[in-house]
């Protein structure tokens, strides 16, 4: 994708080097359109009603086949490579080790979140199973077929862990059990753990307990947005969207009590026009709780209602990135940061040899999610380009190396300690 200069100097691709961030009256997204009644709720698709037959690869000159879960789930691109499902290389990785699932209708997510590729608003436009979403299609496959590979060889497997994402639409809770039980079937969840990623908002405290009875290890909510307000703005009444603040803290609290600690989490992206001081605290409330945050950085999604913003500048992402893991990881806490009047984090409240020695780890400017098998803070899930293009990396999928560290400090405005 071409870099696109927005006003205040900074590209979509975040390539910015000054000291810039997203503020939050820059970052209005656009009113959704009126969607024509006959093309509504997966018209398209239902009317030509046409069967589906094996993967069904989005975006390929052909009609979009009726399917649903749980008979089909969507996968991401790297998930369908790690498979084999699909050819292709990815950019400096084998596989992805995360097994991402997204529950699939052609009624598609009934909500409007105004920085996603899924939104409702998008219906005129795209059958669901052709969006793009985190910046990648997402080809259907049948969910026999994607136990059958795995089944075969578990312990061989490249995953460390499987999630099932569900979507805002009436069969989604169901529909999560039986892709979980068509998982925990053939597939033990010790050897390749299972994450949820929520949808609070058609969802019971009853919903949370039953999916831990049948195996589930992780439960995360994506929160996205950092503050109430921002959460109205790009997933509620702003867009015409049903998601309500309190009914996601609701669920999050529920999964505490019901996953317990270091087993539940919330999704934050970045960018969208919270502050870092905002974020932080956010990430702070989490670890209090016992669980954790796991992080995006935000990226104008092509059709989204915030395909004409820019991408969170990599200076505002990279502090973020670094504070959130030394509140997550390292023990450090948000009251020992200094911020400066606009809420940027201009300490970290870390002597810099010790600041030093986690920059140069480099784990913190990983992909952040659920584990996986290498260690505590290395998440299973690495979204290969999720939040950004491979030109300007804001999330690592896989370990930073020397010359992606010099980048990272020169983002940060941290150069190398000598001594
Ligand atoms: S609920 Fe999730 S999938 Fe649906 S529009 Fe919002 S962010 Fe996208």
């Amino acid at each position: 994708m071409s870099c696109i200069k927005n006003t205040n100097g900074i590209t979509t691709d975040g390539t910015s080097d000054g000291l810039g961030f997203n503020a939050f009256s820059a970052m209005q997204p656009r009113a959704p359109a009126r969607t024509p009644q006959g093309l509504r709720n997966g018209r398209r698709v239902k009317d030509a009603d046409l069967p589906a037959a094996g993967v069904y690869l989005p975006n390929n000159n052909v009609l979009t086949p009726h399917m649903r879960s749980p008979e089909y789930v969507q996968m991401s691109t790297a998930a369908a490579m790690t498979l084999g499902l699909m050819p292709g290389k990815m950019h400096r990785c084998d596989c992805t080790r995360c097994l991402n699932l997204l529950l699939t209708y052609p009624e598609g997510c009934r909500a409007n979140c105004a920085y996603c590729g899924l939104a409702r608003h998008r219906e005129a436009e795209r059958d669901y199973a052709d969006r793009n979403f985190i910046r990648v299609d997402w080809p259907a496959v049948p969910m026999e077929q994607v136990v059958d590979i795995v089944a075969r060889d578990v312990a061989g497997s490249a995953f460390h862990r499987m999630c099932i994402s569900m979507i805002t639409h009436p069969r989604s809770d169901q529909d999560t059990v039986s892709v979980l039980r068509a998982w925990t079937s053939r597939i033990d969840p010790e050897a390749i753990p299972v994450s949820i990623l929520s949808n609070p908002t058609t969802m019971t405290v009853e919903d949370v307990r039953r999916l831990k009875d049948l195996g589930a290890d992780i439960f995360t909510v994506a929160l996205d947005a950092a503050t109430p307000g921002l959460f109205d703005r790009t997933r509620g009444k702003g867009v015409q969207s049903p998601h309500k603040w309190d009914k996601y803290w609701e669920i999050l609290l529920a999964a505490r009590d019901v996953f317990g600690p270091q087993k539940f989490g919330a999704h934050i992206i970045i960018g969208m026009g919270e502050t870092e001081y905002e974020a932080l605290q956010l990430v702070q409330r989490l670890v209090d709780l016992g669980g954790h945050s796991h992080m995006f950085c935000f990226f104008p999604e092509q059709g989204s209602l915030m395909d004409h913003l820019p991408a969170t500048p990599r200076d505002q992402w990279r502090r973020v990135q670094l504070a959130r893991y030394l509140i997550d990881y390292a023990g450090v806490r948000l009251g020992q940061m200094t911020f400066d009047e606009q809420g940027r984090v201009s300490d970290y409240g870390l002597p810099a040899a010790e600041l030093d020695a986690i920059i140069n780890d480099g784990v913190a400017f990983r992909t952040s999610g659920c584990p996986g098998k290498f260690r505590e803070d290395v998440s299973a899930c690495d979204r290969p380009y999720g939040d950004s293009p491979p030109s300007n990396i804001a999330s690592f999928p896989f370990q930073p190396n020397r010359t992606d560290l010099r980048k990272i400090r020169r983002q940060l405005g941290i150069p190398v300690v000598r001594g």
